[in-house]
């Protein structure tokens, strides 16, 4: 599973530059225009391939189901990986060169071949829990630096365990879904009381989350070295962030309202099969992780290029204003998960864990806008000569990510949303 077959290709149209290889085959909710219908497809090149037509003529052979023809692919998930490798075989085998089944049908393709610009997408999974890290040191260290002591950036548990919190797995929503500009308290002057306003401060963070596939039960924690099992996939990840909101509320319990509005995520989930050939090295631990996350293999994160852009309204193009990669992140998924877990949590099918902010070594890799224009000192010029140092109403942002590898690439599309203006109370009008 973890070599590329550089003679495996499509008898599908797929560019070079595709995040959709026959390497890839992620998997995503979609429904079209003739009836609505929530089911499963894998993304190929610019088609999806509707699994539960597939499913159906009984060409995939799983135990159970069916899996497909579903509103969300938790049933699929939940029946195992010895499902999740018999899926990826087949459905790569179908869509091979070399098989006629799929390829010298008409009809079947007619039926199952669908133009990805022609489908809605929808969250691939029902999410009964989201959590999110802050696993990135550049990330943390920048954060600190401004809001705390620069010769002590980092806090002392930060080196020992990957801090994270329990977000609302209510407000993940899909790309595309636009995002209303949050109100609450802010609390501009030190010396005032709070005031009640839209959030002056809107910010991303760029981040992916993994897609929990096996769970556990509550009172037993997951091992470090089991688990990378317990892990489906990967998807792209907007963590919106309204940061006035957050400074004023986050002592000493930490995020609220701030983390709770919107996190948005790309609706393909890639599997961690098909991106096993981009494992890499997290960078070196030191103090050395106690004994409950040392991992045994060294080989714990992945190669993922990732760019942030921002769209302002009426704008011809998007300025990329970021450029960064996941391997940089301290902690892996499976310290993640296994740090989550080890006090007996219950972890479920589904459930999303965010990677937190990933910020790379030098300010044009880092993953917030409150780093980026470094607390509003340094405020960024787009193409077009707009400024930024936060969002604003109208502006789109875009999250892309790959993996690429002699030749071959895998890659999440994007997440994209948009942000509106902020609702109007009773008591402003
Ligand atoms: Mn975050």
């Amino acid at each position: 599973m973890s070599t590329i077959d550089k003679n495996l290709t499509s008898f599908i149209d797929i560019a070079d530059d595709s995040d959709f290889s026959i390497h890839n085959l992620p998997y995503g909710i979609f429904s079209d225009t003739v009836d609505g219908k929530r089911r499963a497809g894998v993304a190929i090149g610019e088609r999806v391939l509707d699994l539960s037509v597939l499913e159906a003529e009984g060409l995939l052979s799983l135990t159970g189901g069916p899996y497909f023809d579903q509103p969300t692919l938790n049933a699929f998930i939940d029946s195992g990986r010895e499902n999740w490798t018999k899926a990826r075989i087949t459905i790569q085998t179908l869509l091979s060169d070399d098989n006629d089944t799929l390829r010298d049908n008409a009809d079947l393709q007619r039926k199952a071949l669908f133009k990805q610009a022609d489908v809605t997408m929808h969250l691939p999974v029902q999410v009964p829990g989201f959590t999110d890290f802050y696993s990135s040191k550049e990330h943390a260290t920048n954060v600190g630096t401004m809001f705390r002591d620069p010769n002590n950036a980092l806090l002392p548990n930060w080196t020992e365990m990957p801090v994270g919190y329990n977000g609302r797995a209510s407000t993940v929503i899909v790309s595309g879904t636009d995002v209303i500009r949050p109100s609450g308290q802010l609390k501009p002057n030190a010396d005032d009381r709070p005031i009640f306003s839209p959030c002056k401060r809107l910010d991303f963070e760029l981040e992916t989350a993994f897609v929990v596939g096996k769970g556990n039960n509550i009172g037993q924690p997951i091992a470090v070295n089991e688990a990378a099992e317990h892990i489906f996939g990967m998807v792209l990840l907007n963590d919106w962030s309204a940061r006035d909101i957050q400074k004023w509320e986050y002592v000493p319990l930490g995020p609220f309202n701030a983390k709770t509005f919107a996190s948005e995520v790309s609706p393909w989930i890639v599997t961690m099969d098909a991106l096993a050939p981009f494992k890499t090295p997290c960078p070196t631990q030191e103090p050395k992780p106690l004994a409950y996350l040392a991992e045994k293999d060294s080989n714990n994160s992945y190669d993922i290029t990732l760019s942030v852009e921002i769209l302002p309204e009426n704008a011809d193009e998007a300025t990329v204003i970021c450029e960064t990669n996941f391997k940089y992140m301290y902690w892996s998924m499976a310290q993640q998960l296994t740090h989550h877990t080890i006090t007996g949590c219950k972890v479920e099918v589904g459930d999303m864990m965010g990677s937190g902010t990933i910020s790379g070594p030098t300010p044009d890799s880092y993953g917030s806008m409150l780093e980026i224009a470094w607390n509003a000192t340094k405020p960024v010029t787009l193409k077009g000569g707009e400024t930024r140092s936060f969002i604003e109403d109208g502006d789109t942002v875009i999250m892309k990510g790959y993996s690429e590898k002699d030749g071959i690439r895998v890659g999440f599309g994007e997440v994209r949303g948009k942000v509106l203006p902020a609702l109007t109370f009773y008591f402003d009008k």
